[in-house]
């Protein structure tokens, strides 16, 4: 038998994420050259988190990168959820901006869901509303919650088969799992939702085609809970003393899988690019601009 053939394949992020991203700067020049104005992001930090500061840091690099403009808006972490939600209807009044994205989690006195839905449908690039829930789940242009329709295009891309295949995501967050759910039922796979009260969670694991880790808990999914030859999406990002890990223990599930996604250079560079398309098709839209993806950038 020929070994090589049957190695996993790494579904590496990053070269997909540029394919996506270099199709951004060309749609974002035809925005420019035809109204004069760049497309723009407004990020909306509330609270000093190292790790969210840096998050809304490499965003605003990226538009940069692609020609896009970006605001970026501090809160301190004792701000309250009204004057969070001003701010946020300000900027989706704002003309000039063509996306919103609110960095989470949020310090807890705040109350998340009145902020994201003080962002309004149109500016809504990280799909995080009720209006971007709906549309995505009944299959109308809207747009994707940024994670989990980062990943779609990640099966799309490396030809994953999904359909009539069973999926187990694992969490049912309304920003990753069950979105993430809506979108692999609507691609026609026969979908399990798991969370922190499912009973015997390897034993449905084990039955999955496709896994979709999205737990918040780091090396969580161990290897003996793979049906050999299964695909794993690894949506975690935890920090680590080396650096981030995922919610797959990837060295115990990269021998059984299939497929598999790395952490760091997965599932990330993918919802990053997914943000970035969706505020260009959000400022397309807006300025009235026919714009197109390009077949090739998936
Ligand atoms: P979350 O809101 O904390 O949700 C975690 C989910 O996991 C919940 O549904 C929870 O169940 C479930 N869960 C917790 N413990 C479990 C257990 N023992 N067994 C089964 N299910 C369990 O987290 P999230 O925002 O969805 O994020 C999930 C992960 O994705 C995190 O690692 C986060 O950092 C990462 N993430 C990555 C990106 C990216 O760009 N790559 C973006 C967003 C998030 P209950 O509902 O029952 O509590």
């Amino acid at each position: 038998m020929n070994e090589q053939a049957d190695a996993p394949v790494i579904l590496k992020g990053k070269p997909v994420a540029d394919l996506i991203l270099e199709n951004c700067r060309q749609r974002v020049r035809q925005i420019v050259d035809a109204t004069g104005v760049q497309p723009c992001l407004a990020t909306v930090l509330t609270g000093s988190d190292p790790a969210s500061q840096k998050y809304v840091d490499r965003k605003a690099k990226l538009c940069q990168d692609l020609g896009m403009k970006s605001i970026k808006v501090t809160f301190p972490e004792t701000t309250t959820t009204e004057e969070l939600v001003a701010k946020t209807r300000e900027l989706a009044e704002d003309p000039a901006v063509h996306g919103i994205l609110l960095q989470h989690p949020m310090p807890g006195q705040i109350d998340e869901r009145a902020a994201f839905e003080a962002i309004g449908p149109a500016k809504d690039v990280d799909g995080v509303t009720f209006y971007s829930f709906g549309t995505m789940t009944y299959g109308l242009a809207g747009f994707d919650s940024a994670t989990p329709g980062g990943i779609m295009r990640l099966i799309r891309h490396y030809k994953v088969p999904v359909e009539g295949r069973h999926a187990v995501v694992i969490g049912r967050s309304v920003i990753l799992g069950k979105p993430m759910a809506m979108l692999l039922l609507d691609a026609n796979a026969t979908v399990t939702i798991c969370h922190s009260r499912t009973t015997n969670l390897p034993e449905v694991v084990r039955q999955a085609d496709i896994v979709v880790a999205a737990v918040g808990k780091p090396n969580f999914v161990k290897g003996d809970w793979i049906k050999p030859g299964a695909v794993i999406l690894d949506a975690g990002f935890n920090p680590g003393p080396k650096g981030n890990v995922g919610d797959v223990d990837y060295d115990d599930c990269l021998p059984r899988s299939g497929m598999i996604t790395p952490v760091p250079g997965g599932v990330g560079p993918m919802t990053l690019a997914v943000l970035m398309e969706q505020t260009v098709t959000g400022a397309a839209r807006q300025l009235g601009v026919e714009t197109a993806r390009e077949p090739a950038a998936v």
